[in-house]
């Protein structure tokens, strides 16, 4: 199977591009987040220097901002929460004053929907150099939003759960090798509203996406903005998955309000460490950095 070479500046995921950086066990459990909304994101609240005092307030050390983005196709249709290029140069700008006034180490990153009908834009897109991460996300499946509860009961009424799941997880894999993402946000979040299924009706598409990863060297997200209500995205077994397939993680509370920093980091820590993951990424200028989890 074909994974396209990524588009990174820097050269991600060429050899040598791994830096190993052991840090003090409280440094790692509590202090970074690599996905969160400001309020430039119609669907969230709050703004970058907000963010930073609520960080700087609980002792993080590393954040990185993911706003929405969504190609124009997508923002003609389902979308409302898209940025547009100016906001885009815009936010760039007032990123860079609110680092340097906060002091803090953050990162300026951009959540991308993908669709096979903007893959080319979004390939252009990602290659601009302000961004230190690019999180591929997979939000609408046919004329639906995966996020949306209405718009998927609508979804359901159409078509039957085997074929949203499976339309889901292989726009997912198709995300994994477009060579744009650096992590993959929020896999299986079609489970949050669509039909519960036995994981023997759709696993085979799900085992796909993870051989995908592990191929194409694209990182998962282990997404802790349910944790919460128990759940995290992906669920154990598929990071159980990608552990034994050697997929490295991101790991992002997907917060949209700056009191929503770091849910369930903590906690998504633990859930790596127990499956046997010694280190989670982050990324700079694209380039993937490891930390180390005690
Ligand atoms: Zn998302
Ligand atoms: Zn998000």
């Amino acid at each position: 199977m074909i994974c396209e070479s990524k588009t990174a500046v820097g050269g991600l995921g060429t050899e040598g591009s791994e830096v190993g950086i052991p840090l003090p066990a409280f440094f790692i459990f509590t202090m970074i987040d690599t996905h969160i909304h400001t309020r430039i994101s119609i669907d969230a609240t709050g703004t970058m220097e907000d963010y930073c005092k609520k960080a700087a307030e609980l002792g993080y050390k590393y954040i990185c901002f993911t706003n929405h983005m969504e190609m124009p196709e997508a923002a003609e249709g389902v979308y409302d929460y898209a940025m547009s290029d100016g906001d885009f140069e815009e936010q760039y700008t007032k990123f860079l004053g609110v680092k340097s006034r906060s002091g803090l180490d953050t990162g300026f990153g951009i959540e991308l929907g993908y669709s096979k009908e903007t893959e080319e834009m979004s390939r252009e897109f990602a290659k601009q150099p302000e961004l230190d991460f690019v999180l591929g996300s997979v939000h609408r499946i046919f004329e639906g939003n995966v996020g949306d509860q209405a718009q998927m009961r609508r979804l359901m009424q159409k078509y039957p759960a085997e074929m949203l799941y499976e339309r889901y997880y292989k726009l997912v894999e198709k995300s994994i090798r477009s060579g744009i993402f650096d992590s993959i946000a929020h896999m299986g979040a079609i489970t949050r509203y669509a039909p519960k299924l036995a994981f023997e009706k759709y696993g085979k598409w799900v085992e796909r996406c993870v051989d995908a990863l592990a191929e194409c060297k694209v990182c998962i997200e282990l997404n802790t903005r349910d944790m919460p209500k128990g759940i995290f995205f992906p669920d154990e077994n598929v990071l159980k998955m990608c552990f034994e397939k050697g997929v490295n993680v991101t790991i992002g509370s997907d917060s949209h309000s700056p009191e929503g920093l770091g849910t369930g980091i903590k906690e998504g820590f633990a859930l790596l460490n127990k499956i046997g993951y010694t280190r989670v990424c982050i990324f700079k200028q694209r380039k993937q950095i490891f930390l180390n989890i005690p």
